[in-house]
């Protein structure tokens, strides 16, 4: 956290580094990424991610889109629009916090994106199946994504029974927990555990960590063997 004088912050263990909350899926040769945080520009450069034809949106904080504008150099690049993936409330909130992008007098060079309205069924991009689900964010209503066995939720604290139902017994899935203390719109460490007990996929992921967490390798040591808490640049091969 920038102005944070805490050990955490200062930390020389590269796992205390965390930029914002993001993940890059590569499936069938096909690469999405879920949200474009304040941080994505340096993510991809960073992932040397050479070619991206898709972006998945859970939500419109900033945390989660600020860095949209960066895909202008993929547009560049493959010579198209990027295929964006977002609810209607989400995509509304992009065009107020993007109006340059889709103003009918356009500066040339701003980015240029093929706006895909989502709800909460099932859709396909490029042909892979992608299963959303319901969780709560104290009172937004987001989106996680299933991609066959792996599913990622961020910025959730409450999940319906229902939904929790579409991702029973998985095998990977990643789920936020911020810190240890209470939250109002957050899984807390122990409350994204307990999710993880109940919904018993084979191995999961904390991730949307703060810096009030603590260092990695302290709350790694306390975890039960099939958690993991994620780490920037952490690779997942299904
Ligand atoms: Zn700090
Ligand atoms: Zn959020
Ligand atoms: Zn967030």
């Amino acid at each position: 956290m920038i102005a944070c004088p805490c050990e955490v912050c200062h930390s020389a263990d590269a796992r205390d580094k965390r930029l914002r909350t993001s993940v890059l899926i590569e499936v069938e040769g096909k690469n999405f990424v879920i949200d474009t945080g304040p941080d994505f520009r340096e993510q991809m450069l960073k992932a040397n991610v050479l070619r991206l034809d898709a972006v998945l949106f859970t939500h419109e904080h900033r945390d989660h889109i600020a860095g949209l504008d960066d895909i202008r150099s993929y547009n560049y690049v493959q010579e198209k629009p990027m295929d964006i993936y977002a609810e209607d409330r989400v995509i509304r909130a992009i065009k107020q916090e993007f109006a340059y992008v889709f103003a009918k007098d356009k500066y040339p060079g701003i980015p240029e994106v093929n706006l895909h309205q989502i709800e909460n069924h099932s859709f396909e991009i490029e042909g892979i199946p992608i299963l959303p689900i319901r969780v709560m964010h104290l009172k937004l209503p987001l989106l996680g994504f299933r991609i066959d066995d792996f599913t990622y939720i961020t910025d959730a604290n409450y999940i319906l029974d229902a939904e929790k139902e579409k991702i029973k017994g998985l095998k990977y899935l990643v789920v936020n927990g911020l810190r240890r203390e209470k939250h109002v719109s957050h899984y807390t460490l122990s409350e994204a555990l307990a999710l993880i007990q109940e919904l018993k996929p084979n191995h999961a992921f904390i991730t949307h960590i703060s810096h009030q967490m603590g260092f990695h390798k302290d709350v790694q040591a306390e975890l039960p063997p099939n958690v993991t808490l994620a780490y920037d640049g952490l690779v997942l091969d299904i």
